[in-house]
């Protein structure tokens, strides 16, 4: 094995070497802790039943996580690294693994459902990242939304982050991004870490999160735009009871009508968004489906 790329000292001298300033506005943040880098390996390994495995990582930078996966037996890594000065500098520290593939693309931007379709039939895909900071919330997104063929998600973003996509109804983390990362996944924190663990240090902590993919059970049975519309509706102005929210969002609905319909769903209308579960969100949809306008 050629020398770790998590080792301050490694990473430092390779960057002196290439002339590399980093840059603050990509999220330079590299992870510099082999005992946390293991950890987001093992778990992106995890539950593979003997499946060939195959990751898709959003920012390599210098390639500390892309060399930790391949070292570990991923078969296959795509890397996309949207910093063309990072590019050679890949090149050069991922020649020791044929089985890694360095794509310079923005990640905003790539085609990921093209990238996969060829490993999809033999391989069970994970996507494994330290995130740049700056775009965590629409990375995790599109990964969630777009269909893809992911058994599941282990990242790094923010710790609060992290705490409002695991975070459950009642509490202040909890919002629209808490229920679309429910609805598309099992989410879980696997461990948070400190500042010290990157190169240079962020201003915040982090967490590694995992996202099992897989369609919560009650709100997969209704129309998925009409779910996240009542999500939307519900939290645009948390202050508001889900009777002024919802009438706000549904304007082609009296109050009356959106009254009738909380009813119907069996929630108080004087409750907020905020309080509501999955299923409850679900029952909403239904319901609006079902009775309200038959037919959307
Ligand atoms: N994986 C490396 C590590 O753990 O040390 C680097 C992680 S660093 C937090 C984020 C990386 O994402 C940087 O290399 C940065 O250049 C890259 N990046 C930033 N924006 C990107 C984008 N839109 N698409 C792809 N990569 C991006």
């Amino acid at each position: 094995m050629t020398a770790p790329l998590y080792q301050p000292a490694v990473v430092k001298t390779l960057l002196r070497d290439r002339g590399f300033t980093l840059k603050k506005q990509f999220g330079q943040n590299f992870l510099i802790d082999g005992q946390v880098l293991h950890a987001i390996v093992e778990e992106a390994m995890a539950e593979s039943d003997g499946e060939k495995l195959a990751a898709l990582e959003i920012g390599p930078g210098v390639g500390t996580l892309t060399q930790a996966l391949a070292e570990a037996g991923f078969e296959k890594v795509l890397a996309i690294e949207k910093d063309r000065q990072l590019i050679p500098i890949l090149k050069e520290t991922m020649s020791p693994y044929p089985q890694v593939e360095i794509i310079s693309a923005d990640a905003l931007k790539y085609d990921f459902s093209a990238l996969l379709a060829a490993y999809q039939r033999d391989f069970s895909i994970r996507a494994v990242a330290n995130l740049p900071y700056y775009i965590t919330t629409p990375i995790v997104m599109r990964l969630l939304e777009e269909g893809l063929p992911l058994a599941k998600m282990v990242v790094m973003v923010q710790k609060e982050v992290a705490e409002r996509m695991v975070a459950a109804p009642g509490g202040k983390e909890y919002g629209a991004l808490s229920v679309a990362v429910q609805y598309y996944s099992e989410a879980r924190i696997l461990l948070t870490v400190p500042t010290s663990s990157f190169l240079p240090n962020p201003s915040v902590d982090s967490a590694v999160v995992t996202l099992r993919m897989r369609v919560h059970a009650e709100a997969s049975e209704v129309d998925r735009q009409l779910f996240f519309k009542v999500v939307r509706g519900s939290f645009q102005q948390r202050r508001k009871t889900l009777l002024n929210a919802l009438a706000g969002e549904f304007q082609n609905l009296s109050k009356m009508a959106v009254s009738e319909w909380l009813k119907l769903a069996s929630i108080d209308s004087n409750r907020r968004g905020e309080t509501l579960t999955i299923r409850e969100f679900a029952e909403l949809a239904r319901t609006y489906a079902e009775h309200i306008q038959p037919g959307v």
